[in-house]
């Protein structure tokens, strides 16, 4: 079937500048999803309708595609992005030393669009508040949090996430969920959630039964799709009124995935096929890729008025060559038995992924850095040959060496 969605002129696009897309009549600025639906690109002839889905119970409603701007180092990609109907922005006191979380503020500031977007951050994952008194982890959530409203320029902020968990205990963390509390009662933060990419179809489950998070931020892209485990515990927590938010949506920067996928689709059919196949599940709400320039920003936000595939991008999703060739790591775990030193695989081959695929070498090396010594790459300094060994098809060996070029 042909996509008919948006085709936006890519030199109108990469000559958008603070109010380019806007002065120039090509988009219009959507001051609610509702109103989103009726304001497509102007030289968009489809008649098609940006889709919009909720966010679980919050009572938000969002477009199905929104940002993740961990990479977006350009204020003006920010700007557009919000000028574009962008409405789900999902930042980080972490990212770039909380220059994401100025930019974002300055751009919804400046369009005065602060109550139409749904603004997502925090700072912590559940490694930095474990081991710490109940007291401590309450003053560094509340500090952590005053600095992101700081930063962003706003008294709240919509959704407050605490970051990977990847143990359904981590859901049930008093000490967490008081310092949660304490924060909506100030008033601080609106709706709570946390992320998860590893052993996340139990997490997911742990968020539903518990019933305190409002939204769960997962890991969920093509390759996964035989994980019916995760895709049944993804269903639950939606018809619980969770929000289900994809992430990692292009498998790891599947815009430039491996060669063999270069040679036979274009990155534009990657990237559509890609996200199309998460936001084809009713139960995700909305998902955040990580474009970083304006042609990405055109190919993405054109997913969000057509979930149709083309014949191509259909050919791409089942294409089980691609599928195994870019060796996306799930996460699962089922390597750690292979390594005689104990190695915290997963979270290299995570690492890697941040290097070779996002290009974001700080993000590799804060996460490098977060690894204990005793199973972090030091340990694999010491090994003469790589015995591990993936249970999919990532090529650990490789990836290790390469990390240890790069950082041991
Ligand atoms: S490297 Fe393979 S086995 Fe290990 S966590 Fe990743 S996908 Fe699972
Ligand atoms: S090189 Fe491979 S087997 Fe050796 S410690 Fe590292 S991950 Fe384990």
């Amino acid at each position: 079937m042909t996509n008919r969605g948006p085709d936006l002129n890519r030199r109108k696009f990469l000559s958008a500048t603070t109010a380019g897309l806007v002065s120039a009549g090509l988009v219009k600025l959507v001051p609610s999803c509702s109103e989103a639906k009726q304001e497509t690109p102007a030289d968009d002839d489809s008649g098609k309708e940006m889709i919009c889905r909720k966010l679980g119970r919050t009572g938000y409603e969002v477009p199905i595609v929104g940002f993740g701007i961990m990479n977006a180092s350009n204020p003006e990609l920010v700007h557009a992005a919000c000028e574009a109907g962008v409405r789900y922005f999902n930042a980080s006191a972490g990212y770039q030393f909380g220059r994401i979380e100025e930019h974002l503020g300055r751009a919804v500031n400046r369009l005065k669009i602060r109550d139409k977007v749904v603004i997502a951050t925090s700072e912590f994952d559940y490694n930095k508040l474990r081991g710490i008194s109940p007291v401590e982890v309450k003053r560094k959530m509340i500090t952590s949090c005053e600095g992101s409203l700081r930063r962003l320029g706003t008294d709240y902020i919509d959704i407050f996430y605490v970051y990977e968990a990847d143990n359904p205990r981590d859901i049930n963390d008093q000490a967490v969920i008081e310092s949660l509390m304490a924060l909506k009662d100030q008033g601080k933060i609106r709706y709570t959630g946390v992320t998860t990419h590893s052993n996340m179809a139990h997490v997911i489950e742990g968020v539903t039964r518990n019933g305190f998070f409002d939204l769960v931020l997962t890991s969920i892209n093509f390759t996964m799709a035989d994980d019916t485990k995760l895709l049944k515990a993804i269903s639950d927590a939606a018809a619980k009124g969770v929000a289900v938010v994809g992430m990692k949506v292009m498998a790891g920067g599947t815009r430039w995935p491996n060669p063999e996928s270069r040679k036979n689709y274009s990155s534009s059919t990657i990237a559509k096929a890609c996200l199309k196949w998460v936001m084809r599940n009713e139960n995700i709400a909305t998902c955040i890729p990580g474009f970083v320039n304006f042609e990405h920003m055109r190919q993405d936000l054109s997913v969000a008025y057509d979930l149709e595939y083309t014949e191509e991008e259909a050919k791409f999703v089942s294409d089980n060559g691609i599928k195994l060739g870019i060796g996306f790591c799930r996460q699962c775990r089922k390597c750690l038995a292979s390594c005689p030193e104990g190695v915290d695989i997963p979270t290299l081959m995570r690492t890697h992924m941040y290097a070779a695929q996002y290009g974001d070498f700080y993000k590799a090396r804060a996460t490098i850095d977060g690894i204990p010594s005793a199973s972090g790459l030091k340990a694999c300094a010491r090994c003469s040959s790589c015995q591990a060994r993936c249970a999919s098809t990532v090529d650990i060996t490789h990836r290790v060496d390469e990390l240890k070029t790069i950082y041991a």
